[in-house]
């Protein structure tokens, strides 16, 4: 029996019948773009995250870029951002014309470390990106504090997050803006490009209906220079339905970490999650450290379960980001990339599935302790 690192058709097919009935809705309509069910989905979602305002988009680097766009973030100005994200929250910000300048994250956590983010802050600097990865939230109200001192402002990507909580209040809601992605791996996921924007800014949401739709209120009058980067009326049908299955799902997902986290805790050489006691996460990921991670990885490979790595390259290190020598050195993330581990985890696993995870996982480790004894052994004679 093959356990497949995610298996996105399951998610589908426990709901067929809805999305079947979405698609035949939609065809009936006649209207493909921006219509119904995106104005629809926008009120559904905005009210999910618990702000005034959301608006669907292309997909989630649009959204994060979008923001910056609105917010006339753009050449010589600096964005904070953390070292170890993956590599769409430094585009966002590159494409802007800004400068991404890399923070190192906490070692328990992997968000973003306000402390070093203090260091960071130069005249030029406009804003903090801050991301909930692998859906744990950041810590929020110290990223706040000091954007308030320092007059930045705050931009969550909560493109792995979809409904996790810090200190009781929905992600999305928690900076000036917010970038979603609907992927089709993410927690809410659409069936093909997807994304949001959620704020309480009608400013600034404003702006980004302008912007997403060639800057265009009323159709040929073109008020500013838009581009074309719009949630699709079909993308929306699907997300609808997937929205109220969200927390159902998120909460299967946490079954499954915490399944996890006590049945994986005395497996040595092996750093589990680490979640504050201000964090609800939705356990995008789970996102274990360790030490013979390629060893631990085969081992899992051998008996059929499917592992990812989530990042095997930092940004300032991959090709795209190379000659920015500026960046410089981030230790902690450089370490993350040598030894993270994902392990299986979604709302479709079977108990049998978790159950034989944490299994293998175990015997991995009691095999590898055999080989240690063996060659210290060889090496004593
Ligand atoms: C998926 C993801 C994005 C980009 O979303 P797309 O819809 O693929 O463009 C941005 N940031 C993070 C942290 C992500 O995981």
């Amino acid at each position: 029996m093959k356990i497949s690192f995610l298996d996105l058709k399951a998610s589908c097919l426990e709901i067929r019948q809805e999305l079947d009935e979405a698609y035949r809705k939609f065809l009936e309509s006649g209207w493909y773009i921006l219509g119904q069910e995106l104005e629809a989905f926008e009120a559904e979602f905005a009210s999910y995250c618990n702000v005034q305002h959301c608006i669907g988009v292309g997909n989630g680097l649009d959204a994060l870029y979008l923001i910056l766009k609105a917010m006339d973030i753009g050449l010589g100005d600096e964005v904070i951002v953390p070292a170890n994200t993956y590599i769409a929250t430094w585009l966002a910000i590159s494409h802007a014309g800004a400068t991404p300048v890399p923070v190192e994250p906490n070692e328990k956590t992997y968000n973003i470390e306000p402390k070093n983010i203090e260091t960071a802050i130069t005249s030029k600097t406009k804003a903090i990106l801050a991301v909930h990865l692998y859906g744990q939230p950041a810590d929020m109200d110290s990223i706040n504090e000091i954007a308030t001192r320092y007059e930045l402002k705050v931009i969550e990507d909560a493109a792995q997050a979809h409904g996790a909580l810090y200190k009781g209040r929905k992600v999305g809601s928690l900076g000036d803006a917010a970038g979603f992605s609907f992927y089709p791996t993410k927690n809410l996921g659409a069936l093909g490009d997807g994304g949001a924007v959620t704020t309480n800014d009608g400013e600034l949401a404003d702006k980004i209906n302008l912007l997403r739709n060639y800057g265009s209120r009323v159709k040929y009058l073109n008020e500013i220079k838009g581009f074309n980067s719009r949630l699709d009326e079909l993308q929306a049908a699907f997300l609808r339905v997937k929205l109220t299955r969200l927390d159902e799902w998120n909460a299967r997902r946490a079954w499954v970490a915490n399944q996890y986290l006590e049945k994986l805790s005395s497996v040595t050489d092996l750093t589990l999650p680490f979640v504050p006691a201000w964090a609800e996460p939705v356990w995008h990921l789970f996102v274990v450290r360790h030490s013979k991670r390629s060893d631990f990885q085969k081992q899992l490979k051998d008996s059929g379960i499917g592992t990812l790595i989530h990042y095997p390259v930092p940004p300032h290190l991959c090709d795209a980001y190379i000659e920015e020598q500026h960046l410089g050195s981030f230790p902690i993330t450089e370490q993350m990339a040598k030894n993270v581990l994902s392990l299986p985890i979604s709302p479709h696993m079977t108990s049998e599935e978790v159950m034989r995870v944490i299994r293998e996982s175990n015997v991995s480790l009691m095999k590898d302790t055999t080989t240690t004894l063996k060659t210290s052994s060889l090496s004593y004679n």
